[in-house]
């Protein structure tokens, strides 16, 4: 999930489907995620969250939904995608947490471990994407290097 507190200026639908239809692709290759079947939603999220991931990382199967009235520039969607796509890099996490489900019987501390699991998820990602952003790389900028380094190894 990415929150944003920004104040929130909606992107045109058909300009941002094209510009996560573009990028996407060479996006999940150059993370690695070229075996996973990715499937993008353009949805209307609660207020606050511009891009949810789910996994079933089982069948390596992932939806991102981005809901583009939640973000407020080209920027700001390639941020959501890159962010959601780093969830899909957390995926084995659910099995982990699929597992720990069947042996607590108790709702409560199924739900407090869920919420910890949830925490971690964001905490890290949310340091990559800082990472990545005080090391000037973008969504673009790992496109671009990622295309550079396949041309090269050609
Ligand atoms: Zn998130």
């Amino acid at each position: 999930m990415l929150a944003t507190k920004k104040k929130v200026l909606a992107m045109n639908q058909d300009k941002a489907k094209e510009l996560v239809e573009s990028n996407f692709p060479v996006l999940a290759m150059a993370m690695g995620l070229d075996n996973w079947k990715i499937t993008i939603q353009y949805d209307r999220l609660d207020n606050g969250t511009a891009g949810l991931c789910s996994v079933s990382p089982q069948y390596m199967r992932a939806t991102i939904q981005i809901d583009t009235e939640q973000q407020e520039d080209e920027a700001d969607l390639a941020d959501t995608l890159l962010h959601e796509s780093f969830h899909i890099l957390q995926a084995e996490q659910k099995i982990y947490m699929d597992a720990v489900d069947e042996v607590i019987g108790n709702e409560d501390a199924k739900k407090a471990l869920d919420q910890l699991r949830i925490f971690g998820d964001e905490r890290l990602v949310v340091n990559l994407m800082t990472m990545l952003k005080r090391i000037g790389l973008d969504m673009k900028q790992i496109i671009r290097l990622y295309k550079k380094q396949s041309a090269l190894k050609q």
